[in-house]
């Protein structure tokens, strides 16, 4: 059998220059999805030199910001034409359910208008020099050769969060989507490629991270590398690339918040705490993963909450009954069940969950909800990211120990506030550490609204106009209308 040419590097397809391959599997089932390469350290090495070639010799930095916008508002007429195939893809790849990655597609497709109609805007900045004979401005370029790497969750999501913008700003960029999931950036390129972005101005790199891409982080030819994955795996990026002093950016996890004052909607914060907790099974970086309710109302919201997670039916992503589908992998369910047991050893009480899917469900990687009650401070379960479908429960009397709860984490990505009194949600909103606060909501983005973290969430932050910054560099450029001598250092 050929090896599949499932890489993109230099404007056309190819294999792992190894020949060896990867097979996908769906984690609903254990089916097999297809058979992709796996490439090599030297296959990122000749995507960065493609890359490299397209941004210093190549038309596409000199490409109008307006053409570039417009290439990416085509971008998203693409997806949303194809978002059958695009959805399918990245429910194969995930697990998830398909309604929900027809809603990633929409979301993607919003993302690459927002950029292109932003990229069109970009005219740089006058600055008053404070003399009328010299004319100061300030133009924005690219950064050059972008690296640009993915997770599994929203696997497309999150690197059209990066490659947008960095085509807007006119890089050119070597993407690395994860391992698992490599089916729709592969799409992405073919749409790319259809629009006849010039070769070398987007290349795509497939296979484990150690080998594809650490090439991304370490290699002097790339000037950035933004990523999107694990604290751990964030640590060794940026150290890496403190050797290169490339621009680094990072979106890491969370240990999210979600704060329930007594005088909150109840219904409303109930179904949001659920959600915030259990959609797409807890694997998502800004997961209401840590619920913190007011004493008074503590019994009553919990009891509840237990109730209705229960009763959350479990399932693949074409059953159209379920309400949210597997984890990942057999390993990561494994490590899932790991930090319940070591919070249940710790202290926290069960109260439902704590168990893989059984029945029909065996065959996929399925973990029930899973709430865990009489949670504090210092539990593994509250300090560290499970990323999975468990929800701790802390409790509190005052506002003050409300922040204090909330803010008691390393991490810094999200949080929520539940209350009908707008000036205590304002304040509490102030007062939390985290990148983004909801008041009574959980979970929405915006494109024009920046996203990313506090503390140890990250670097930087993508989307909204700081997202385009993040792949320009500032010029200053000083013109003198009225040459002179300065007679610092006179003739003699
Ligand atoms: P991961 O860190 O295991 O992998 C992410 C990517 O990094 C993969 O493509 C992987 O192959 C690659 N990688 C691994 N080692 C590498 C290395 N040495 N050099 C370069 N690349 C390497 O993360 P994951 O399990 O895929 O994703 C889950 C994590 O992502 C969670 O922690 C979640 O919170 C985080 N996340 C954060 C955001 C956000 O916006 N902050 C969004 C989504 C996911």
């Amino acid at each position: 059998m050929t090896a599949p040419a499932s890489m993109f590097i230099d404007g056309r397809w190819v294999p792992s220059s190894s020949g060896n391959t990867r097979d996908i599997h769906c984690p609903a089932d254990g089916s097999f999805v297809a058979t992709v390469s796996e490439g090599t350290s030297a296959d990122a090495e000749a995507a960065i030199a493609a890359a490299r070639r397209a941004f210093d010799d190549g038309p596409w930095r000199a490409v109008p910001t307006s053409q570039r916008g417009d290439l990416l508002l085509a971008v998203a007429r693409e997806i949303r034409a194809r978002k059958a195939e695009f959805a399918r893809a990245e429910t194969l790849d995930t697990g998830k359910r398909l309604v929900e990655s027809e809603i990633d597609m929409e979301d993607i497709a919003n993302c690459f208008d927002y950029f292109g109609k932003l990229a069109g805007q970009d005219a740089g900045r006058i600055v008053d020099a404070g003399d009328p004979n010299v004319v100061s401005r300030i133009v924005y370029e690219p950064i050059g050769v972008c690296g640009l790497i993915g997770p599994w969750n929203y696997p497309l999501l999150q690197v059209a969060w990066k490659v947008a913008p960095a085509l807007a700003a006119g890089n050119t960029f070597v993407l690395k989507p994860s391992e698992l999931s490599p089916h729709t950036a592969m799409l992405l390129m073919d749409v790319l490629h259809s629009l006849d972005l010039p070769a070398g101005v987007g290349n795509l790199v497939l296979g484990a991270g150690a080998e594809v891409g650490a090439p991304l982080s370490g290699h002097p030819d790339v000037d950035l590398v933004s990523f999107t994955g694990g604290l751990e795996t964030g640590k060794v990026i940026a150290a890496s690339a403190a050797g290169t002093v490339k621009k680094v950016a990072l979106e890491l996890g969370g240990k999210n918040p979600n704060i329930i004052f007594a005088d909150a909607d109840f219904d409303a914060a109930l179904d949001n705490a659920l959600n915030g907790a259990f959609v797409h099974s807890g694997q998502v970086c800004s997961a209401g993963a840590r619920l913190i309710v007011e004493e008074s109302i503590r019994d009553r919201f919990v009891d509840e909450l237990v109730r209705r997670a229960k009763k959350i039916r479990l399932g693949g992503p074409f059953d159209t009954d379920a309400e949210t589908g597997p984890l990942i992998s057999a390993a990561h369910r494994d490590k899932v069940h790991k930090y319940v047991q070591d919070g249940i050893a710790e202290g926290a009480v069960l109260r439902c969950g704590g168990a893989f899917g059984a029945g029909d469900l065996e065959s996929g990687y399925y973990y029930e909800p899973t709430v865990l009650d009489n949670a504090r401070s210092g539990m593994s379960i509250v300090v560290e990211e499970a990323f999975g479908p468990v929800v701790t429960v802390e409790s509190f009397t005052t506002e003050d120990e409300a922040v204090a709860i909330g803010n008691d984490t390393r991490y810094g990505l999200a949080g929520g506030v539940w209350t009908q009194d707008a000036g205590k949600g304002q304040r509490v909103a102030g007062r939390l550490r985290h990148g983004t606060i909801w008041i009574n909501d959980f979970h929405p983005y915006l494109p024009q609204a920046e996203w990313g973290g506090f503390g140890l969430s990250g670097v930087g932050r993508e989307l909204g106009p700081t997202g385009l910054a993040e792949y320009q560099e500032a010029k200053h450029i000083y013109q003198n209308l009225t040459p002179a001598v300065t007679g610092w250092f006179p003739e003699h």
